[in-house]
């Protein structure tokens, strides 16, 4: 029987790959003066740019299969691959249906990805957006709706629509719409991970990067009405959540490997800015739509490495994300010299260690091109955890860097 989902999966792939931005370019000439805005990882709020008639386009980098030369001349070697790539997509006018820029701060190399993206197309928008790390809403509440604020008033001095509480609202019941369909999405893939790869699951997702909110839900409900009718039988793998990946993506096919491996990926932060916030972004009657999507930042943006975390334990998230989708294991993914996820690490190995939950962990770039290490690796993993059982399962020590 034909899979009736594959034809949906062909097109979300196609906007994955297609690096030169062609949707971006489709949906600026179905709009004449709207602008497209540009996003780094991991969180931007999307809804601020919608409500500004603006396309928020999700850039990560340009994957493995562009080829970097003038990218690699802007860095030192010890840092990651995303921002080489995205300088180089930017100077092959990859990136010019791109009206602006918005750089969250997420990092050092974010941080300096901006300044040198006001230099290099300095007759672009450019924003550097300073997440709050205090969580109180008269301080770091005060601070992130003024910067809001600032953005869609900067956008508006570029020819966006001029924000207002209407459109604001209209966007993020969009988003929310949006929300609920990927929590149905998750929900399959936890309760029958055969039935939805994580790699399927991957581009569905990420296809969205490069479309408003509402076109996005579209696409996510076909995908599930066609994922219902497959005939998919369960495989005996073991239920993995990965972390780490929640900036510079890994490569597609390393995904596919770990699959492979024996590993159903049940839970992941690959594209986190589309899950930031758990539930429903939520105005209270009367409130301000922005500093309702401030608040909702503030109260339940997700643990990740690039938010502080005051009185909470650190990997107590974690632990609670692994219980919730009945997890076996935890694999952490992190690009080389990604510096927030490798800091946060030995944290949270250390409370996945007092949880009794095995882990393993590897690096890559988004330009990797040699899998067999890290999938004997998985293999290996998956193999003890079927053995042992999760919780007398040794903690695979190798760590493989590629
Ligand atoms: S991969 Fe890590 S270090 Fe590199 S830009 Fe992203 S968050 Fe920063």
């Amino acid at each position: 029987m034909t899979d009736p989902a594959a034809p949906i999966f062909e097109r979300a792939r196609a906007l994955v790959d297609d690096y030169t931005l062609g949707a971006v370019k489709a949906w600026k000439a179905a709009h004449p003066g709207a602008l497209a805005v540009g996003h780094m990882p991991v969180y931007t709020p999307r809804p601020l740019i919608e409500a500004t008639g603006s396309l928020p386009v999700a850039v990560f980098g340009g994957g493995d299969s562009l080829d970097i030369i003038r990218g690699d001349s802007y860095f030192q070697s010890y840092i990651c691959h995303i921002p080489r790539s995205t300088v180089e997509l930017g100077l092959g006018g990859h990136l010019d249906a791109l009206d602006g820029m918005v750089f969250p701060s997420i990092c050092d190399v974010i941080r300096n990805l901006g300044g040198m993206w006001k230099m290099l197309f300095p007759q672009k928008y450019v924003a550097y957006l300073d997440l709050p790390q205090n969580f109180d809403k008269d301080v770091g509440g005060r601070f992130y709706t003024s910067e809001l604020r600032r953005i869609a008033r900067e956008l508006a001095g570029r020819g966006a629509r001029t924000l207002d509480a209407d459109a604001l609202l209209g966007a993020i019941a969009r988003e929310n719409e949006r929300r609920v369909t990927l929590e149905q999405l998750d929900a399959v893939r936890r309760a029958e991970p055969w039935r939805l790869r994580a790699t399927e699951a991957y581009v569905a997702v990420r296809a969205g990067s490069v479309m408003p909110a509402e076109e996005h839900t579209r696409l996510l409900r076909e995908i599930l009405a066609a994922v219902k009718l497959r005939t998919a039988r369960p495989v005996d793998n073991v239920r993995v959540v990965l972390v780490g990946s929640f900036c510079e993506q890994p490569p597609f096919e390393l995904i596919r490997a770990l699959e492979k491996a024996g590993c159903d990926i049940v839970e992941d932060d690959f594209q986190l800015g589309m899950r930031m916030i758990d539930g429903p972004i939520e105005p209270c009657a009367g409130e301000d739509p922005v500093e309702a999507l401030s608040r909702a930042f503030l109260e339940r943006g997700r643990a990740s490495a690039s938010r502080y975390i005051d009185r909470n334990e650190k990997g107590a998230d974690l632990v609670a994300r692994v219980h919730a989708c009945a997890a076996d294991g935890v694999i952490f993914a992190a690009a080389s010299f990604c510096d927030p996820a490798l800091l946060d690490q030995p944290m949270l190995e250390a409370a996945l260690e007092r949880a009794g939950i095995p882990h393993t962990s590897f690096k890559f770039a988004e330009n990797t091109g040699q899998f067999q290490v890290i999938r004997e690796q998985a293999g290996a993993f998956s193999d003890a955890v079927k053995l042992w059982g999760p919780a007398g399962a040794p903690v695979a020590a190798q760590e493989a860097s590629v």
